[in-house]
C-alpha cells in the first residue's frame, strides 16, 4: 500500500463512523474500524461479501427487510443521488442496532458510477442516554452550590489516598479550610449572597491545585483540599498560598457590594496509625486553633 493510500485508510480507520464501500453490484470492497465496533463483524467478514446476501439484513421502524427493494445503497447507485436513513442493521450477536446510514455514490474519471460509500453511526438517543447516565454518575459526587467534590467524593479520595500511603508508601496530607464570622457575611449580604461567596472560595481553591491534588465541600463553610506527596514543608507552602488567594479575593455580591473574606486553615500530614477520622479531626483541631489564634491563618502540627 502507498504512504498516501496508507493515509487514506488509516483516516477513515479512525473516523468514529462506520464506513464501508460497496462496487456496482454491493460487493463490499472496504470496511472501517468504526463498522467493526458498531456491528460486530470484522473486515475480514464481510469484504468480499455481497451486503444484500443477508448480512446485516437491514430493516425499517416497521421491521421490514430493505436488501431487496429498500435499500439505500440500491437507489444510490441507480440514481447517484446521495441518501440518509435511519435504519436497524443486524449486530453480529443478533439485536438490532438502531443507525442513521448515509449514502453517496463513487464515480471513476469518466463519471461513470463505480460504487457507493455507505456512512452510518450509532442511533444519537442512546449515546445521549450513555452520556446522561455519566452526567449523573458525576452528580453523585459533585457539590450542588460549589461543584467542586462533595463529602462523599472526599471520603472516597482520602481513603483511597490511605490505602496506598499504607500499600506504596505514597504520603499525602489534607488542609482543613473554614471560612471566617461566615454567618455575618449571611446576616449582612443575606443568604444567596452567601452562596456566591461559597462558590469563590471553592474557585479560589480549586483554580490553585495541581494535577494529583482535589478538593470539595466537607459541608457548610468548610472545605478539605487532598494534597498528594507533601510534607510539613510543602504543605505548609501551599496552605499559605490558598490562604492568601483566599484572603485577597473581592467578590462582589448583590449588584454593586464588595466582599472581602478569610479563611482559617489547619494542616496535617498523614501519619501510620491514622483512619480517615483521625486524620480530619486532627485537620479540624488545627484549623480550630486558627481560629483561636486570630483567624486568617494556617496551623500546622507540631
Ligand atoms: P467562624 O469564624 O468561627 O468560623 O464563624 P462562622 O460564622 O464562619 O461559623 P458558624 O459555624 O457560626 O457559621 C457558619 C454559617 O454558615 C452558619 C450557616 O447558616 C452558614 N451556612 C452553612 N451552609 C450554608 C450554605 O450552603 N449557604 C449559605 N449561604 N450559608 C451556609
Ligand atoms: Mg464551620
Ligand atoms: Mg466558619
Amino acid at each position: 500500500m502507498s504512504l498516501k493510500s496508507q493515509f487514506h485508510k488509516s483516516l477513515i480507520d479512525n473516523l468514529y463512523d462506520g464506513v464501508y464501500f460497496v462496487d456496482k453490484d454491493r460487493l463490499i470492497t472496504y470496511w472501517n474500524k468504526g463498522a467493526e465496533r458498531i456491528t460486530g463483524y470484522e473486515a475480514e467478514d464481510v469484504i468480499g461479501h455481497y451486503c444484500h446476501a443477508n448480512l446485516l439484513d437491514h430493516v425499517n421502524d416497521e421491521g421490514c427487510h430493505l436488501c431487496a427493494s429498500g435499500c439505500p445503497l440500491l437507489a444510490t447507485l441507480a440514481d447517484g443521488e446521495p441518501r440518509e436513513t435511519e435504519v436497524h442493521l443486524r449486530h453480529a450477536d443478533g439485536y438490532r442496532v438502531p443507525v442513521l446510514v448515509r449514502t453517496s455514490p463513487m464515480y471513476d474519471e469518466q463519471e461513470r458510477i463505480i460504487g457507493a460509500v455507505e456512512v452510518f453511526s450509532n442511533n444519537q438517543s442512546l449515546l445521549k442516554m450513555k452520556e446522561r447516565v455519566h452526567e449523573l454518575e458525576k452528580d453523585i459526587f459533585r457539590d450542588a452550590l460549589t461543584k467542586v467534590g462533595n463529602r462523599k467524593f472526599l471520603e472516597l479520595k482520602i481513603n483511597t489516598a490511605l490505602q496506598e500511603f499504607h500499600q506504596h508508601d505514597l504520603s499525602f496530607g489534607l488542609l482543613f479550610v473554614d471560612v471566617d464570622h461566615f454567618k455575618a457575611i449571611n446576616d449582612t449580604y443575606g443568604h444567596q449572597a452567601g452562596d456566591h461567596v461559597l462558590q469563590n472560595v471553592a474557585e479560589s481553591l480549586a483554580g490553585h491545585l495541581r494535577n494529583t491534588d482535589v478538593c470539595g465541600r466537607w459541608g457548610g463553610e468548610e472545605f478539605i483540599v487532598l494534597l498528594q506527596g507533601v510534607n510539613l514543608n510543602s504543605i505548609s507552602r501551599i496552605a499559605e498560598k490558598l490562604r492568601a488567594m483566599i484572603a485577597s479575593s473581592v467578590i462582589t455580591v448583590n449588584q454593586d457590594e464588595q466582599v472581602s473574606i478569610t479563611a482559617s486553615i489547619g494542616a496535617a500530614v498523614v501519619r501510620d496509625t491514622d483512619s480517615m477520622t483521625s486524620l480530619v479531626e486532627r485537620a479540624d483541631q488545627l484549623m480550630y486553633q486558627s481560629k483561636q489564634l486570630g483567624r486568617n491563618r494556617v496551623t500546622l502540627e507540631e
